[in-house]
């Protein structure tokens, strides 16, 4: 299957795709089958989750990769795609900690958590250590800390492989559910305050692993990131707001461009150039394992920013 060709690949990006089911609020729009079928033709290199395809069974098809982050690996999954294309349903569930819509995020705590009690009695002791972190034009906020205590938060690399955010609040993994909700209320209530969309800003859910046994120790770091929408510029938007779109367009193509640095093996990869590869650079490239999803609405009218998220997923892929 191809959970279990990804558990074996390192250093490398795979892309799924993952196509949304029409909702009542889309209207009369007609599922676009012809689109969506040729999706698989045509980039046939990708896994393509149609729309009935439910939460359980998505999450099936990764949970390998996830577990593979106990042995030590940093893993990464993005969500990439338009506004209202399902990222945030992926990641985290309509309503994040309800049994069945549950999201990538939480379903994944559950499973560390499970395994963790197995791995005690094979003689393995694992701390976590969970951070939510928001990235709005190039600024990072912490989403488990109250938005109306002003800290600044800046990247700093005391050690050539870790990478720091002063301020960042760490806490245990039991507390890690919870956290989620208020993560999801503070990036809520920021938005209404700041008169912010959501979709305009990257969220990086990173859980720190810490795991002792008799045989050794490994750290790793399991990140699972809902980025920004990858809409184009619309041409009427206000003066700050298309800056600030061109700002959002570019921190998505310096992703890419890092994606398709580690896939060429580049000696130089552009880390820098924004604050979400740069927080994420010790976590992807060399013995590390990266996943993205690229989510797609099925709606006719949609169906260029679906072409272009494709083509995005092509280039990294
Ligand atoms: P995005 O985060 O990309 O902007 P959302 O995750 O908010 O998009 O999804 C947009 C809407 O579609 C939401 O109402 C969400 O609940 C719904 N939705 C997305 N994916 C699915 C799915 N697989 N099944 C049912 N509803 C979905
Ligand atoms: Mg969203």
């Amino acid at each position: 299957s191809v959970a279990s060709e990804f558990a074996h690949l390192h250093g490398n990006i795979r892309v799924f795709c993952r196509v949304r089911p029409l909702l009542p609020s889309d209207h009369a729009e007609n599922l676009e089958h012809h689109c969506i079928s040729s999706i698989e033709e045509v980039l046939n290199f990708i896994r393509v989750f149609p729309p009935c395809s439910s939460q359980e069974v998505v999450f099936e098809d990764i949970s390998l990769i996830v577990q593979s982050a106990l042995d030590g690996y940093n893993v990464s999954i993005f969500a990439y795609g338009q506004t209202g294309s399902g990222k945030t349903y992926t990641m985290e569930g309509p309503h994040p900690l309800q049994d069945d819509t549950m999201g990538i995020i939480p379903r994944a705590v559950h499973q560390m958590f499970n395994s963790v009690v197995e791995l005690k009695d094979k003689g393995w002791k694992y701390t976590f250590t969970a951070s939510f972190l928001e990235i709005y034009n190039e600024t990072i906020r912490d989403l488990l800390v109250d938005k109306t205590v002003k800290k600044e938060h800046k990247i700093k690399r005391p050690t050539s492989n870790a990478v720091h955010v002063t301020n960042r609040k760490y806490l245990n993994v039991e507390t890690v559910l919870s956290l989620i909700k208020i993560a999801k209320q503070n990036r809520a209530t920021a938005c209404t305050r700041m008169n912010e969309s959501s979709s305009r800003s990257h969220s990086v859910f990173q859980l720190k692993i810490e795991g002792l046994s008799k045989k050794g120790n490994i750290t790793s770091t399991l990140t699972l990131i809902d980025l920004v929408g990858s809409e184009r510029i619309d041409k009427s938007e206000s003066r700050d707001r298309l800056k600030e779109t061109k700002a959002i367009n570019c921190s998505l193509s310096n992703l890419g461009g890092v994606f398709i640095a580690l896939a060429n093996k580049d000696t130089f990869v552009p880390y820098r150039n924004s604050k979400l590869t740069y927080l994420l650079q010790n976590c992807l490239g060399g013995n590390s394992k990266t996943l993205m999803f690229v989510n797609i609405s099925p709606k006719n009218s949609s169906f260029g920013e679906s072409l272009n998220s494709l083509r995005f997923a092509s280039k990294v892929n």
